[in-house]
């Protein structure tokens, strides 16, 4: 009976058969790779399943090719599939969260989308017409068929098959003008493509080749003989050595290992021996991968023990702040059969976690202070992971990621290190200061910033909703305190300015408590020297800035907080002059005007306005006198 594909594994299949995606090539590194991906299955449960018996030397990839029939197959020795795996691995994109991705995002290529999740099985419909699945699990006694012309379906049925394992022949399309599928069946290409692509592959992967021979005894005359070749080096990639590794090799290795559509950023290939020995091949990819901010996100490296995968993703070798990296890590002397729990408590691990660690945390720095523009690029896409590791665990890790931090100075106008802040500051400054906002522009514009960007003092523009977070967890660099603009106590005046906004205040005190009582939630009203355009703005006083009240009170679960706010008039502005008027002729219409001066601070700071129709109805009224 024929079986309809499920509508998401549809839609894949049309795409490949439309083949959108331009490299056909690849289809041969997919099937490949999900044969050594089976033996590896079955490699890895024969360690701890006393039932299968396989020695590593048995498990090979064949290609065959008949050129007759136009097919080309690639058979292995691995897990294989039965009647239900045939139908739920093939039938359906199982755990493919790609498509439903895909609709999400539609405006975005295909082409990026499935790169993204690896183009998988379904590639060999971008060559083939006719795709057939003979497989058969390791102890099964029943081998099943699965069979697909593509749009139409798929049928399964029982078949024979000698061994265990897996045998996908693929019925090549007819040539066409724009592209020779045929070219499929030459050595050549199969050569060249497994060269290029599955050259590290840690099983051989066997092909029949023609050579012609010398006849025995004879010095002229040839023998056309037929002979079984290794086409792949098996060499792991991580063991060759560093020189001899090209850019590209190093790049196709990672999209084909990691499923990734663009090149790394950087590749970090380390060789250590001494307190513990490893290899490892260290990935920066170049944009963060579509779940990476969600919790489905798996950190970790794949850890292999002599060449041999023992685990998909393992966690412990790196911190929650270089998440983002991608890669592998290859150690002697670990258990082939090695437990999760057991690794966790392994000291050779904790050894190489914190080496990796160093080199991860080296490279960064180099790159910081050798290559600025690629470091920028590296903390638009991924500085929210190092920020969060600063101030994540109470700080535990601060001290270590604090040099890897920019931040946007208002002075440079553009991102520099906190050491960089410090190199410059002025000989009379003694504070780091910063003021936070939506954008860059915004905060630029913010009454607050005049005073202290009048003495030349440079500021930090604060963007990311955590940078407050981790201004607040570092509280100081090389003992110079961090010092937000809007603080009340920024201290920038002299001590003659002082004295006459004392002064002042003292003066206007019986007009600002009857102002006062026309606010609510304001701590204090009074006079400001920090001003010289602006008529009014909003300060606070403590810890809370009006920042961290806007983000902590946005998360959802979060119990609300507030900012202790004050409203501080320009002393020199002649709206001081207009309270001390209407104070004595209109007590009530000093309290609408001190609505509206509260409300115009309050948008100023992007805070919202508790009663619009209230202020707007106020203006009106004002502006038709
Ligand atoms: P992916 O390899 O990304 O999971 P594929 O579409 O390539 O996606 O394959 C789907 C599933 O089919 C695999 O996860 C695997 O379980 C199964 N599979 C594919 N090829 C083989 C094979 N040669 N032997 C055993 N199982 C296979």
């Amino acid at each position: 009976m024929k079986k309809k594909f499920k509508a998401e594994s549809k839609k894949l299949l049309d795409m490949m058969i439309n083949s959108i995606y331009t490299n056909k090539d690849i289809f041969l590194r997919e099937l490949i790779s999900n044969a050594s991906d089976a033996m590896d299955k079955l490699y890895y449960k024969s360690l701890t399943d006393k039932k299968i018996n396989v020695s590593r030397n048995e498990l090979s990839i064949r290609i065959d090719v008949d050129k007759e029939k136009k097919e080309i197959s690639i058979t292995d020795n691995g897990c294989g599939m039965d009647n239900e795996e045939l139908e739920n691995n093939l039938g359906t994109i199982a755990q493919s969260g790609s498509l439903s991705f895909k609709q999400e995002n539609s405006e975005q290529t295909d082409v990026n989308i499935i790169g993204q999740f690896g183009v998988g099985f379904y590639s060999a419909f971008m060559v083939s017409d006719k795709v057939e699945v003979l497989s058969k699990p390791y102890n099964s006694k029943q081998a099943y068929l699965w069979t697909s012309t593509g749009e139409d379906g798929y049928t399964i049925e029982p078949a024979d098959k000698e061994t265990y394992g897996t045998k996908i022949t693929l019925t090549l399309k007819e040539d066409t003008e724009d592209y020779k599928y045929s070219e499929y069946l030459e050595e050549y290409k199969i050569r060249s493509i497994i060269k290029k692509y599955s050259d590290y592959i840690t099983y051989p992967i066997i092909m029949k080749v023609n050579n012609r021979v010398l006849k025995e005894g004879s010095d002229s005359e040839y023998v056309d003989t037929v002979e079984d070749e290794t086409l792949n080096s098996q060499v792991p990639l991580w063991n060759k050595n560093k020189k001899d590794i090209t850019e590209e090799e190093y790049n196709n290795f990672y999209i084909d290992k990691f499923y990734d559509y663009e090149k790394p950023l950087k590749v970090i290939h380390t060789s250590v021996e001494g307190q513990c020995s490893y290899k490892s091949i260290l990935f920066i990819p170049s944009h963060a991968p579509y779940d990476f901010y969600t919790k489905e996100y798996e950190k970790g490296l794949q850890l292999y023990t002599n060449g041999v995968l023992i685990m998909e993703k393992c966690g412990d070798l790196l911190p929650d702040y270089f998440s983002f990296i991608r890669g592998i890590v290859d150690t002697e002397d670990l258990s082939l059969n090695i437990s999760r729990e057991m690794l966790q408590h392994d000291k050779n691990i904790k050894l190489i976690a914190k080496s990796i660690e160093n080199k991860i945390k080296n490279e960064l720095t180099n790159m910081l202070n050798n290559n600025r523009d690629e470091y920028k690029k590296f903390f638009k896409i991924f500085g929210m992971q190092i920020k969060f590791g600063v101030y994540n665990n109470y700080g535990m890790d601060k001290d270590k990621l604090k040099d890897l931090i920019l931040l946007y100075s208002a002075n440079k106008k553009d991102y520099i290190t906190l050491k960089e802040y410090i190199e410059n500051m002025k000989d009379d400054q003694n504070n780091i200061y910063y003021a936070s906002g939506e954008t860059i522009e915004k905060i630029d514009k913010l009454p607050q910033v005049e005073q202290v960007k009048q003495k030349e003092y440079d500021i930090f523009y604060l963007t990311d909703y955590v940078d407050e977070f981790v201004i607040q967890t570092l509280m100081e660099y090389e003992n110079k305190k961090f010092m937000n603009v809007s603080s009340n106590d920024l201290n920038l005046e002299t001590k003659e300015e002082k004295e006459q906004t004392e002064k002042k205040n003292t003066e206007y005190k019986d007009i600002f408590n009857l102002m006062k009582e026309a606010l609510d939630g304001v701590e204090e009203i009074k006079f400001t020297n920090r001003l010289k355009n602006h008529p009014v703005c909003l300060t606070t006083e403590g810890d809370i800035s009006i920042e961290m009240e806007k983000v902590i009170n946005a998360m959802p679960t979060n119990e609300k907080i507030k900012a202790k706010l004050i409203l501080e008039i320009n002393e020199n502005h002649e709206i001081a002059q207009k309270i001390k008027r209407l104070y004595d002729q209109d007590k009530e219409e000093l309290k609408k005007y001190t609505k509206i001066l509260y409300s115009q601070a309050r948008l100023i700071e992007g805070l919202p306005i508790d009663n619009p129709t209230e202020i707007s109805n106020l203006i009106c009224e004002i502006i038709s006198k």
